[in-house]
């Protein structure tokens, strides 16, 4: 999903993306402009798809928004041609059994229908009082000809599309949390993957007798309930993963009495990114091989103690890949000393945790295997 997006700014310290696609949504609305009036009258259709995608911004902010004050910050919003994608940043959070959080996300997936109903009801009823020349009610409800009245259309069919309890549009999200009150989120997900990607194969299946742009929905539906799917698996892994299971037994340190050009030495002979550094049996400091070459180049030979950093996190071995991960990412670390009664037992480098997931990955599968036969 982010590969194919663009930044376009920030909103309230939400980075905000356009997905390359988004482009379909001017071309769609060019063709059935012409289709209907001939020539399209390009800074009309301009205007009409920019009030759309300030609609589909000001949903995906309702999203946002309300997550925050849930205490689910939003990394990014991702602006697709058939709405928006807000992108939770739920690794802050420790993954809570469903029934205590269904509420919270109920309240997160309705947020963004009920800014468009907003919208459409306040224009609504501003238009109806103030100009009645507008003529809410007559078709096309939708088009650049008369944007106020597009502006009251384009919002009821925001809410009511998004409103489908098709995964991974909001209503579908409200379905999910309903399943998460009586079963674990991954299987609530998948349960509400099924029912979305029916949905995607319905409309896939009526665009092709009715509507071609159908199709595309369809298509888009499926690709972004399978992206769900599968950052929700792959969350619930993290979870189970220890770190023992995973950690660098094997790994070189270094000492804060090391000159740095000694430490070069010794990173020259490791495959090691990151070191740990050791005082007798303590832990005073974490320092990267990027850091000794920068201050070796900086200011010349001196002690590894005094360019090391002083502040790092260290874990448990019995704690889960999930919570060394939220550690590391909430600091912007790239090492975690694992330690067992103050002694360091291990360390996980965000350079080696792929490796090793893979790696484990792998064993579990054999081991599965040889249990079956
Ligand atoms: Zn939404």
């Amino acid at each position: 999903m982010r590969n194919w997006s663009i930044p376009a700014g920030r909103v309230f310290g939400i980075e905000l993306r356009i997905h390359l696609t988004f482009l379909f949504l001017l071309i769609f609305v060019w063709l059935t402009e012409s289709a209907s009036h001939g020539t399209a009258n390009a800074g009309r259709v301009l205007a009409l798809v920019g009030m759309i995608f300030g609609c589909v911004v000001l949903h995906e902010l309702g999203h946002a928004l309300v997550g925050m004050h849930s205490g689910v910050p939003a990394k990014a919003i991702i602006l697709l041609p058939i709405g928006g994608i807000t992108l939770l940043d739920e690794t802050q959070q420790p993954m809570e059994p469903g029934a205590l959080t269904w509420k919270r996300d109920i309240r997160i997936a309705l947020a963004g229908p009920l800014v468009n109903l907003i919208i459409a009801l306040a224009a609504g009823s501003i238009l109806l009082a103030v100009a009645p020349e507008i003529q809410l009610w007559a078709k096309p409800f939708v088009n650049s000809g008369n944007l106020p009245r597009s502006l009251v259309w384009a919002n009821l069919w925001l809410a009511a599309f998004n409103l489908l309890p098709a995964y991974p549009m909001d209503g579908g999200r409200v379905l999910r949390a309903l399943f998460s009150r009586h079963m674990d989120p991954v299987r609530a997900t998948r349960r509400a993957v099924t029912i979305g990607q029916a949905f995607a194969t319905a409309f896939m299946l009526a665009g092709m007798l009715w509507n071609i742009w159908l199709i595309t929905i369809g298509f888009f539906l499926f690709i972004a309930a399978q992206l769900e799917e599968r950052s929700a698996v792959f969350q619930s892994v993290l979870e189970t993963v220890r770190l023992e299971d995973i950690m660098l037994t094997d790994f070189a340190t270094l000492s804060p009495a090391d000159t740095l050009e000694d430490a070069l030495e010794k990173a020259v002979h490791s495959l090691q990114d990151d070191f740990p550094v050791i005082r007798g049996s303590d832990m005073v400091g974490v320092i990267s091989r990027q850091k000794i070459l920068q201050a070796l180049r900086a200011e010349g030979n001196g002690y590894v103690q005094s360019v090391m950093n002083r502040i790092f996190e260290v874990a448990q071995r019995q704690e889960s890949l999930a919570s060394a991960f939220r550690k590391l990412t909430a600091r912007n670390l790239s090492i975690i000393p694992v330690v067992e009664d103050q002694r360091l037992v291990g360390i996980v480098t965000l350079q080696n945790l792929m490796h090793s997931m893979a790696l484990l990955a792998e064993s579990r599968k054999l081991r599965k295997a040889a249990l079956n036969s």
